[in-house]
């Protein structure tokens, strides 16, 4: 079982990290793991992540019922409780604003293209997930379906989701969605973006099972929800954007794909090594 002191601690140091980061503003954002298969240690709502005390966390049951605490469970605590009831494997959870990814949620844009290996491996696809009202099952409804294939999720008009088997994986879900944003936001002003082709996806996608990163990730996922789901399509254009912008690399050289190669190799390392 998780020790709630140690789980408490991890829960303040990110808060820090996200808040000190930009990755939200004044009380804005939520963060959760789980405890045992019964409760689950959540944010309060009202407080700034960034001033997180062991005193204001709260712990609640599945149902969300506050079980200690003086302080109210976060608003969209049942958002939290949808990832834990449809996914066992995930024990931590962050939820933020973080100012690109929340722009292509904004935009309606999904991150949807193989661009970055390290994406491939880590994240998998980011969907697009439809808008829902904060703070009512409008908000986690629509991800169900999107649950069982994805570990990170770009937030329509509202922000961004992360989880993973502990709340340090969930976290650093969050950085590389936002990097990435970041990233696919300054390669569509330069105006080009050359995305994997199909073969180079594979071997990413054959790595990133090898390597035990959750989520039953597949190229094309989620039935019925193809123009929402984040499609790693090589030579896929960025919605609603001009496809004369963006070129393919099929015919991409072997110098780059030879460091890409060193790129994913390094990464396994290090996640071997944890
Ligand atoms: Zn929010």
């Amino acid at each position: 079982m998780a020790n709630l002191h140690q789980l408490k601690k991890q829960i303040i140091d990110i808060g820090k990290l996200t808040y000190n980061r930009g990755f939200v503003a004044a009380n804005d954002g939520n963060i959760s793991a789980r405890l045992d298969d019964n409760r689950i240690v959540i944010t309060p709502t009202g407080v700034s992540k960034g001033a997180l005390s062991p005193e204001t966390l709260v712990i609640c049951d599945m149902s969300g019922k506050a079980l200690s605490s003086e302080g109210k469970p976060s608003s969209e605590i049942l958002m939290h409780l949808k990832v834990y009831q449809l996914r066992k494997d995930i024990f931590g959870i962050v939820h933020a604003h973080p100012p690109y990814a929340t722009a292509f949620g904004i935009a309606g844009i999904p991150l949807s293209q193989a661009v970055l290996p390290e994406v491939i491996m880590t994240l998998g696809a980011i969907p697009l997930v439809k808008y829902g009202t904060p703070g009512t099952q409008a908000l986690s409804e629509p991800l169900t379906d999107f649950l069982p294939n994805h570990d990170a999720f770009i937030l329509q008009n509202h922000g961004a989701l992360a989880i993973g088997k502990d709340l340090q994986t969930a976290y650093f879900r969050m950085e590389t969605l936002e990097h990435f944003a970041h990233i696919a936001f300054v390669s569509y002003l330069l105006g080009k973006i050359h995305t994997l082709p199909d073969e180079e996806v594979k071997k990413l996608l054959q790595m990133r099972a090898k390597s035990g990163f959750t989520g039953e990730f597949q190229p094309v996922t989620c039935e019925d929800q193809k123009e929402a789901c984040a499609i790693l399509e090589p030579g896929a254009t960025l919605v609603g954007h001009p496809s004369e912008n963006t070129s393919t690399s099929k015919s991409s050289d072997s110098v780059t794909y030879s460091a890409i190669q060193s790129i994913v190799a390094d990464i396994i390392d290090s996640y071997l090594k944890k």
